[in-house]
């Protein structure tokens, strides 16, 4: 898409999660993709006109590139859960496919980026040097949610999702349900469990990116605690077994043996 300019866009419902802004195919149409850029889990399209497409894949969503096909001609290989066609200048076609539509997309005005409602209050990106013991540390001084629930914060940091946290606290061998505070001193400094709990989110997501997509891992299912209650816990010489628990709306999988 970069550098490419968008000549149509076909938009085939009215909504994914939310409406998609006002005259949004008309606000697209003609402009250049100057640069595309990800922040936490939203995928971001400066555009020529200095309006900026936010998108996000949601549970389901996914993009797809196909080869020349021409605009409003009834394309064989476009499906039921197709919502959004991009046609490129550069003669390819990106497809926006989401069969549970609980993606996003939305056009920013020029300077609403920094203001704008779910950009504005991100933490740090995991894998940035920015986000480290002590950064985490400060970030959970006195916090008395659950620890599993402040990682699923994103102004702590931005773009974990609720497998990740799971796997990341089992690695560090932290119980999910401990205090947020508990990883920092009193006056937020890291302790030993925020130095661990740093390596082992940044392990575990540097991981899943060389399987090269959680879309994939989805169907494999690499992951050693997700979805596998009542398995015995995957660290060597446990002996535990894996528990699930709802924290917060969310399926939380942790061993109570090893996980402190
Ligand atoms: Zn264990």
């Amino acid at each position: 898409m970069v550098r490419a300019r968008i000549t149509a866009v076909d938009v085939r419902r009215p909504d994914l999660r939310q409406p998609f802004p006002k005259m949004f195919a008309r606000r697209l149409t003609g402009q250049t993709v100057m640069a595309l850029n990800r922040r936490a889990k939203y995928l971001l399209a400066s555009l020529s006109s200095g309006e900026t497409l936010l998108m996000h894949l949601g549970m389901s969503g996914s993009f797809r590139v196909l080869r020349t096909i021409t605009p409003n001609a009834t394309a064989r290989d476009i499906g039921a859960h197709d919502h959004v066609i991009f046609y490129l200048s550069s003669g390819k076609v990106v497809v926006f496919n989401d069969p549970r539509r609980f993606g996003v997309m939305d056009l920013i005005p020029i300077g609403g980026l920094e203001a704008h409602h779910t950009v504005s209050r991100l933490g740090p990106e995991p894998l940035s040097k920015e986000f480290d013991a002590a950064a985490l540390a400060r970030a959970c001084r006195g916090k008395k949610v659950s620890l599993k629930a402040a990682l699923l914060d994103q102004r702590v940091v931005a773009g974990l999702g609720n497998i990740y946290a799971s796997e990341a606290l089992h690695r560090a061998e932290l119980s999910p349900l401990r205090r947020a505070s508990t990883i920092a001193t009193s006056s937020g400094a890291p302790r030993d469990a925020a130095v661990r709990l740093v390596a082992a989110i940044k392990l575990v997501l540097e991981r899943a990116i060389a399987r090269q997509s959680s879309r994939g891992a989805y169907r494999d299912s690499p992951f050693l605690m997700y979805d596998r209650q009542d398995e015995p816990c995957p660290r060597k010489d446990c002996g535990g077994t894996i528990r699930r628990r709802t924290q917060g709306g969310r399926s939380t999988f942790y061993c109570p043996k090893c996980q402190r």
